[in-house]
């Protein structure tokens, strides 16, 4: 019998959605395997930059800082500006068009290895509760039995842990809002002093523990926007969690002593391993579906129920829908290697803008409705500047006329441009007589911070007829 395209089957009813429209809880077995490894490893370093990060400073700022409130933003421990909005502009292009490459070459991964909500619910979470509660089957009978000291003990203490743990994540994302030095500052001070922060991140922590005890999955396979936009994002070509029906259909229980092949049974033996261990608890036999969130626990698992048997692992695999259906090996079709330069040279574009981006800025325009002033042995136009210091550190600056002889006298007190402001201010160009050939003379200002010419700003000046 020629084996049954599962792709082209279909699913009546969500794997979370019981007979009557209940939910059905998931309760995923524990995964374990070479990717399973990988996971833990990439999950906890992710864990450890969330928590550490704060704390990493650079030339005196916070490494990392989204202040929204104030409209301060520092990435790798440089200031951006509203002067900066063009690189945000290219950065936010550059991620968009970075995610639909990078979900159509690739299909889903990010969800399954580096979203917050996968590694706080798989990696933090639900290793929890397998220890407090046990294994998946302990925790059905728990979960079923009536209220006695065990489960009370049990359930109290899984929640508690819980709320702390969301209590500490939220305080970690706000470090990256507020900065850890007034995050430190705040929890020092008394709970009075700071109350509406403190019923802000309470009621933060409070949706985050209705996430994680409650929604879980939902929030994957149905609120998540990333997750609904799959279907226009994946095609037969992406790379996804894939299960090779082509080798494992027709599946069968293993019998002792039969010769599958000859029984013309395919290499998957039923055995429902795959989907026990799924946390969006879908079969991934059924084909490439939208709650799949790439996790690979499916893969370690029938790679070592292949491994029992004495069959090759790779049933299930990364592969596309198209391979697959075509019997040709996993390989790398040339529009992913074109996808992917694509996305390196985007990366590197932004980066070198990033590279390439001023601490100090200046603008420097010829004051308006103001024509020239005769001064001893010359003539002088006035210009009102702007320097922007986007520096955690006091620049001292200085004006020099650069393509004609002349000075700059600075109106006021000596410049120096405070750390993360805006200093403005008046000063005059003084030309002296043989330097006034015409009545429009162009002039280029150097701009020097400390010693170090920064910026040349090309002006007019104006001279008599
Ligand atoms: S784990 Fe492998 S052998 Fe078992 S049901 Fe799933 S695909 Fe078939
Ligand atoms: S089908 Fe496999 S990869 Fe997809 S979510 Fe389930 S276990 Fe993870």
């Amino acid at each position: 019998m020629a084996p049954k395209n599962p792709y082209t089957g279909y699913r009546d009813q969500l794997a979370t959605l019981g007979e009557s429209g209940n939910r059905r809880w998931i309760y995923a077995q524990k995964p374990k395997g070479k990717l399973y490894n990988y996971r833990n490893i990439v999950s906890y370093t992710l864990l450890f930059l969330l928590f550490a990060i704060p704390f990493v400073k650079l030339n005196g700022e916070p490494f990392l800082l989204l202040n929204i409130l104030e409209r301060k933003f520092i990435l790798f421990g440089i200031q951006f500006w509203p002067q900066d909005f063009h690189l945000f502009l290219y950065s936010m292009i550059t991620l968009f068009v970075f995610v639909v490459l990078f979900t159509v070459s690739y299909g889903r991964i990010w969800c399954g290895w580096a979203c917050p909500q996968t590694v706080f619910l798989e990696f933090i979470f639900r290793k929890i509760e397998y220890l407090i509660e046990g294994n998946t089957s302990q925790q059905r009978k728990l979960h079923s039995q009536s209220m006695n000291f065990e489960k009370f003990w049990k359930k109290s203490l899984k929640l508690i842990l819980f709320y702390a743990i969301c209590f500490s994540i939220t305080n970690a994302f706000l470090s990256y809002i507020i900065g850890i030095d007034l995050l430190l500052e705040i929890m020092r001070a008394p709970i009075s002093e700071h109350s509406v922060g403190f019923t802000v991140s309470v009621l933060f922590s409070s949706v985050m523990f209705f996430v994680f005890t409650k929604l879980r999955e939902q929030v994957c396979t149905m609120i998540c926007p990333y997750g609904r936009l799959q279907g226009v994002l994946l095609d037969s070509n992406s790379i996804v969690v894939a299960y090779d029906y082509k080798r494992g259909e027709e599946r069968a229980p293993l019998e002792a002593g039969e010769d599958r092949a000859i029984d013309g049974k395919g290499d998957c033996i039923d055995c429902y391993q795959c989907v026990d261990v799924c946390p969006t608890g879908i079969d991934v036999r059924d084909g490439t579906q939208l709650e799949c969130i790439n996790c690979t626990a499916c893969i370690d698992e029938c790679n070592s129920v292949m491994e029992w048997i004495g069959k090759p692992k790779g049933l299930i695999r990364f592969d596309s829908e198209k391979n697959i259906d075509e019997g040709r090996k996993p390989k790398w079709p040339a529009r992913k290697i074109a996808y992917t330069v694509v996305l390196c040279i985007l990366l590197g574009i932004v980066a070198a803008l990033f590279a390439s981006r001023s601490d100090l800025e200046a603008i420097i325009l010829r004051t308006p409705g103001l024509m020239y002033q005769p001064q001893e042995g010359g003539i002088s136009n006035m210009y009102n500047f702007k320097i922007v210091n986007k520096t955690a550190a006091e620049v001292p600056v200085h004006f020099k006329i650069l393509n004609h002889e002349g000075e700059i006298k600075v109106i006021g007190e000596e410049l120096k441009a405070k750390a993360s402001s805006i200093r403005e201010g008046v000063f005059f160009a003084i030309l002296p007589q043989k330097e006034i050939t015409s009545d429009n003379i162009p002039i280029t200002i150097g701009v020097y911070a400390d010693e170090q010419l920064i910026e040349e700003v090309k002006l007019s000046f104006v001279g008599p007829n």
